[in-house]
């Protein structure tokens, strides 16, 4: 009997007639990059600015110790809390560095952002929460290394459907899952090294897109091994958008302020869903200067 093919199979079809035809198609053939021209309208469209924001009152971070890691150290978060009365419909934003201790310059570029946060005024606080931890693992930073002190890949211990049968066995992840009971995250950005690459699920593109163009780092959609128990895949369960980003390769502290440069905007913008206007004026010097 002869058969119809519907929908898709007969998209199918025409496609391979279309190819064979030799015409070629761009699929997802949005701009890698953009011009220097581009970039700057892109940036005036996200920007955000505040009336006569009062100067001399900055927005504070809250230092919050949320658990303690294996060998004792203290877990902090920094968080910049929601305009007032705009506190019960806050959307958490996690930004997250040091995951692995041997990538150290995530954490170096996290702690300039959160110190130029506490240079804007607190007028630019909106209905978002931004908690930024620099330091996710300080034990497997102070020894130069991946894991944490009892040896766990910190970005496999969640207890996502292919997890290890135990997670969470680190008491650094523990900690970290009471926070997320805490404040139930509505974006999250997991910052690795040293691929340059911002990793995303295709439900998150909205997210990955503008982080991408603003550092001009490429997207990308997996780092070619498997990962079972990472933040991603237990976030993604959770339908919480999460984007990986992976900085540059430099591990020289030196070359932080450049890698910081490259994603300012980025993670400005990935915080308060704006970048501030004052939040443009580079301070690269300083922080070379140091
Ligand atoms: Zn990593």
């Amino acid at each position: 009997m002869a058969q119809r093919g519907h929908g898709l199979t007969q998209v199918i079809r025409w496609i391979s007639y279309l190819m064979a035809l030799g015409v070629t198609f761009a699929v997802g053939a949005a701009k890698p990059y953009l011009s220097s021209g581009d970039y700057a309208k892109y940036v005036q469209r996200l920007t955000c600015s505040v009336d006569d924001p009062d100067q001399d009152d900055k927005i504070r971070l809250k230092k919050v110790r949320y658990g303690t890691s294996g060998k004792g150290r203290p877990l902090f978060a920094h968080i910049v809390e929601p305009a007032n009365s705009l506190n019960a419909k806050a959307r958490n934003v996690y930004i997250l560095g040091a995951q692995h201790g041997d990538e150290r310059n995530t954490k170096i570029v996290l702690d300039f952002f959160v110190r130029e946060l506490a240079t804007l005024s607190n007028d630019f606080r909106n209905r978002r929460r931004i908690i930024v931890i620099p330091n996710y693992n300080p034990d497997g930073y102070k020894r130069y290394h991946r894991l944490n002190a009892s040896n766990i890949d910190l970005n496999r211990d969640f207890p996502s459907a292919d997890g290890h049968e135990d997670a969470p066995r680190a008491p650094e992840t523990a900690a970290f899952m009471k926070l997320l009971e805490k404040y139930p995250a509505y974006s999250m950005y997991n910052i690795h090294q040293p691929f340059r690459v911002v990793l995303y699920y295709p439900e998150d593109e909205s997210f990955a897109r503008p982080f991408s163009l603003l550092s001009d780092y490429p997207l990308g959609t997996g780092v070619g091994y498997p990962t079972p128990g990472s933040l991603g895949t237990y976030m993604r369960e959770k339908k919480v958008p999460i984007i990986t980003v992976e900085l540059a390769r430099h591990m020289k502290a030196a070359v932080a302020p450049y890698i910081f440069e490259e994603i300012r905007f980025a993670l400005y913008y990935s915080a308060f869903g704006c970048i501030p206007k004052p939040a443009q004026k580079s301070r690269i010097e300083s922080y070379i200067a140091e």
